[in-house]
């Protein structure tokens, strides 16, 4: 079984009952993460803005802002192949990261110009930098666990309210100011966000000195025989069942990602948003998934941890599942709100409150557990390419949701919330009758997690 991700030396430095290196990345991610949803919460409105004006912007159609606002999610996913390609062959992880860093710094500088060379010249940076971070930075929080440890999905998921946390103050803060200030100025912030987060990566690398290196040029016989062995059948039957888990991947992004589109105009048109004599902000909604996300994720991670302890059922499987089963029931409360729209013309906030708390927990189950699951079963010198491939499964769920979001004024609401609910339920019922096959796939990568004891 030699030659995981979870066999190299790990750091013995510890915070809080985690890795310290994990707060290393956490704090990078979270910055960067604080970067990239700033950019893209004023990203369209930018470009829809007047070109007159004090705040101008480039005057485009809505349609033509939703367009690139399309590719450039997918885009920004989709180069996590050639970064993970390139970190597996010819840099590692970490100076991946380093260098995806500063490509992104870079990037969102150039978009604080006023002109237009600097607006494409900075998207394509931004679409560069995140290729070469995200997957990598993931990938190396695999590898500050030894394999066993029940710690890893908690500690992924610790790294995940990372995520949200910059997530969360991105909306708030960089839209603010891109709104209220000057467009410009929205962009420079979310780019001082990045150059903090690339401060702390590079501070921090005394944290992360046995994790994400090239092994490429390893004396190491062990590292030599992990690069050089063709794949074993065990290796090849987790790559599949790491395939396999990638489609529900694209199903839980195609719906969850509604969140942005439908369920976003959702708020703004149809949703009577009152509360004691004041109007609550559509865009606030946008901030609630990350919101649930900081407050509930420890708990869902230890939930899942301690049945694993117990010996009940906690595969990643049956995890992302239940997350796919759970976040599919969230849109039936929209069902429901769509038909009290109909009676009574407007519908009720706590519809889409709901809605987001079974969508978070649903993410809960899936994201943070996938990103963990590719770190236990992938080999080591597929790593990062593995992560790559899911983060480009991702950006194509986020293609998908945009494709349904918009068949939603030929078939109406109703129609499409409850037919994803119907979907992702039955989808997530269906594969649970296969789930045994599939976990024997794994060949035991993840049986007798526990707590390790130094
Ligand atoms: N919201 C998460 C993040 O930004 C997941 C995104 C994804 O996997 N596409 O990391």
């Amino acid at each position: 079984m030699g030659g995981n991700l979870i066999d190299q030396h790990v750091s013995k430095k510890e915070l809080f009952g985690h890795p310290a290196g994990l707060y290393v990345l956490f704090l990078t991610e979270m910055w960067e993460r604080f970067s990239y949803y700033g950019m893209r919460a004023i990203l369209v409105l930018y470009l829809v803005s007047e070109t007159t004006g004090e705040n101008h912007g480039l005057g485009w159609t809505n349609a033509e802002a939703l367009q690139l606002y399309g590719w450039y999610t997918m885009l920004v996913y989709f180069m996590s192949i050639p970064g993970g390609f390139i970190a597996d062959k010819y840099l590692g992880q970490k100076k991946s990261v380093l260098i995806g860093g500063i490509i992104l710094t870079a990037g969102h500088a150039i978009l604080a110009y006023e002109e237009v060379w600097a607006f494409y010249t900075g998207l394509l940076l931004i679409i560069s930098g995140v290729g070469m971070l995200k997957p990598n930075i993931s990938t190396m929080v695999g590898g500050l666990y030894q394999k066993g440890d029940i710690r890893r999905d908690q500690g992924f998921t610790i790294f995940y309210i990372g995520i949200n946390v910059g997530a969360f103050l991105a909306a708030i803060i960089v839209g603010y100011v891109g709104e209220n200030i000057g467009w410009h100025y929205g962009f420079g912030l979310a780019g001082i966000g990045m150059a903090l987060g690339l401060l702390v990566y590079y501070f921090g690398q005394p944290y992360l000195e046995h994790v994400g290196n090239f092994i490429g040029n390893s004396k190491s016989a062990k590292d030599k025989e992990a690069l050089k062995k063709p794949l074993t059948r065990i290796e090849k039957d987790r790559m599949i069942v790491l395939f396999i888990s990638f489609l529900l991947v694209i199903i839980f992004w195609g719906a969850y990602e509604q969140a942005g589109g439908l369920l976003n105009l959702y708020a703004l048109e149809k949703t009577d948003r009152h509360f004691l004599g004041w109007v609550v902000p559509a865009s606030w909604f946008q901030s609630l998934a990350a919101f649930f996300i900081i407050v509930i994720g420890t708990a869902v991670a230890k939930f899942w941890a301690k049945r694993k302890l117990k010996g009940k059922k906690a595969s990643s499987i049956f995890k992302m599942l239940t997350g796919l089963i759970v976040m599919g029931t969230g849109f039936l409360f929209m069902s429901a709100a769509s038909i009290q729209y109909e009676n009574s013309g407007s519908s009720a906030m706590y519809w889409l409150v709901l809605a987001y708390l079974f969508h978070t927990l649903g993410e809960l189950s899936v994201s943070p557990v996938a990103l963990s699951f590719i770190t236990k079963l992938a080999p080591v010198r597929y790593a990062s390419i593995m992560m790559g491939i899911y983060f480009a499964m991702t950006g194509l769920g986020n293609k998908l949701a945009g494709l349904l979001g918009e068949s939603a004024s030929n078939y109406g609401e109703f129609t499409i919330f409850t037919g994803i609910a119907v979907f992702c339920i039955s989808f997530g019922l269906v594969v649970m009758l296969f789930m045994k096959k599939l976990e024997k796939l794994t060949h035991g990568a993840e049986d007798n997690e526990h707590v390790i004891e130094e």
